[in-house]
């Protein structure tokens, strides 16, 4: 009785709506959790439903935080929920988490889970963190007055587009359930103040040996937001910081990408002088939807300079035009060729989803 009615009392935020935001949102609401936050701006996709078991087919189009919402209610209308229908920035992220006695991480991007790392520092709340790509998960539970936090065991971001996305790279759906899980577990055992929390050991999961292993990890003294004498004081520009790192941006980041939409394309493809199409990602994405006549030609060839020795490419007096899933990864791949001398060439704007959505709907999005 006693633990229930703490965990009446009791507020967590759901930061994302998401993969891990799905199981998370559900068990709590199960478990009696007083006040759920749940933030998140986007709007259900189809290509969503494989994993952010929250929402279902008839939720496609609707915001997140509305859709999870009435799910949560389904299961326990006596849980009362705060929609922050925003995207979580350096602007309104203290505000929104300090009503908050646990934040449960449930985002897919660097910026924002800095973001979320820095912000439960700096308000001494516990990060209930979980991370999923591919076949893998991570879990953990950063607490700087425990024990490590976030940024003490990540210290720097990855270059973007070296991690892709859920979205971009998949992931297996079921394994939300795993790692969003063991997030509620800990979420609970601190709430109840019961058990061992997961402060200074990481999770490593592998779906695909299934197995669980934990890895110790220490707060490091030296840590720019929880050290000894710490430098971020306060939020800094996430995005900025995710951003690319300063030897890449001396070689790339110079050139502006040139970006052609699917439509142009389409008329430059059907014209005398059609471009030269390169897809930069690889076969199994390839294998999903593709646009004819292009020739496939993978980013890491472009980041260690071989791209430039295919003969496609290295006797081309063509324009190029570079396509990925949704554009990330050809701009990254544009940039390259640019540094590397090429003129004339573009980026897909939105990749061939948009190719997909725009000129041939005959193919299936991912
Ligand atoms: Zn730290």
């Amino acid at each position: 009785m006693e633990g229930q009615q703490r965990l009446a009392a009791s507020k967590v935020l759901v930061v994302g709506a998401g993969g891990l935001g799905s199981p998370a949102l559900l068990y709590l609401a199960a478990a009696g959790v007083g006040t759920l936050g749940v933030v998140d701006a986007d709007v259900v996709e189809t290509s969503n439903l494989q994993r952010q078991v929250i929402h279902g087919d008839a939720d496609v189009g609707r915001l997140k935080t509305e859709s999870a919402a009435e799910a949560v209610a389904r299961v326990n209308p006596h849980v009362t929920v705060v929609r922050h229908d925003v995207r979580l920035d350096s602007s309104n992220a203290l505000e929104i988490l300090r009503d908050y006695d646990v934040v449960l991480d449930g985002t897919d991007n660097f910026p924002t889970r800095y973001l979320v790392g820095d912000a439960c520092v700096l308000l001494g709340k516990p990060h209930v963190w979980g991370s999923i790509y591919r076949f893998d998960g991570q879990v953990s539970v950063w607490w700087a007055e425990h024990g490590p936090c976030y940024r003490c065991v990540f210290p720097d971001p990855p270059p973007p587009g070296a991690v892709p996305s859920c979205a971009e790279g998949g992931v297996l759906g079921v394994l939300c359930a795993a790692v969003g899980s063991v997030q509620v577990a800990e979420t609970v055992k601190l709430l109840l103040g019961i058990g061992e929390p997961l402060v200074g050991r990481l999770l490593v999961h592998d779906a695909l040996r299934m197995s669980w292993d934990a890895l110790t990890v220490r707060k490091d003294p030296a840590c720019p937001v929880c050290g000894e004498s710490p430098t971020v004081t306060g939020l800094i520009d996430y995005p900025q910081f995710c951003g690319l790192p300063v030897a890449a941006r001396d070689q790339s980041e110079a050139f502006d990408v040139p970006l052609i939409g699917a439509s142009a394309l389409a008329t430059e493809l059907a014209s005398d002088a059609p471009p030269l199409v390169v897809d930069v990602r690889g076969p199994d994405e390839r294998s999903i939807a593709s646009i004819g006549g292009s020739v496939a030609i993978h980013l890491d060839e472009f980041r260690d300079g071989s791209a430039f020795e295919h003969d496609e490419l290295a006797s081309t007096g063509r324009r190029i035009v570079l396509h990925c899933k949704v554009g990330a990864r050809s701009a990254e791949a544009t940039r390259l060729a640019l540094a590397a001398g090429y003129t004339d060439v573009s980026s897909l704007d939105g990749g061939v989803l948009a190719w997909v959505h725009d000129v041939d709907p005959t193919q299936p999005e991912y």
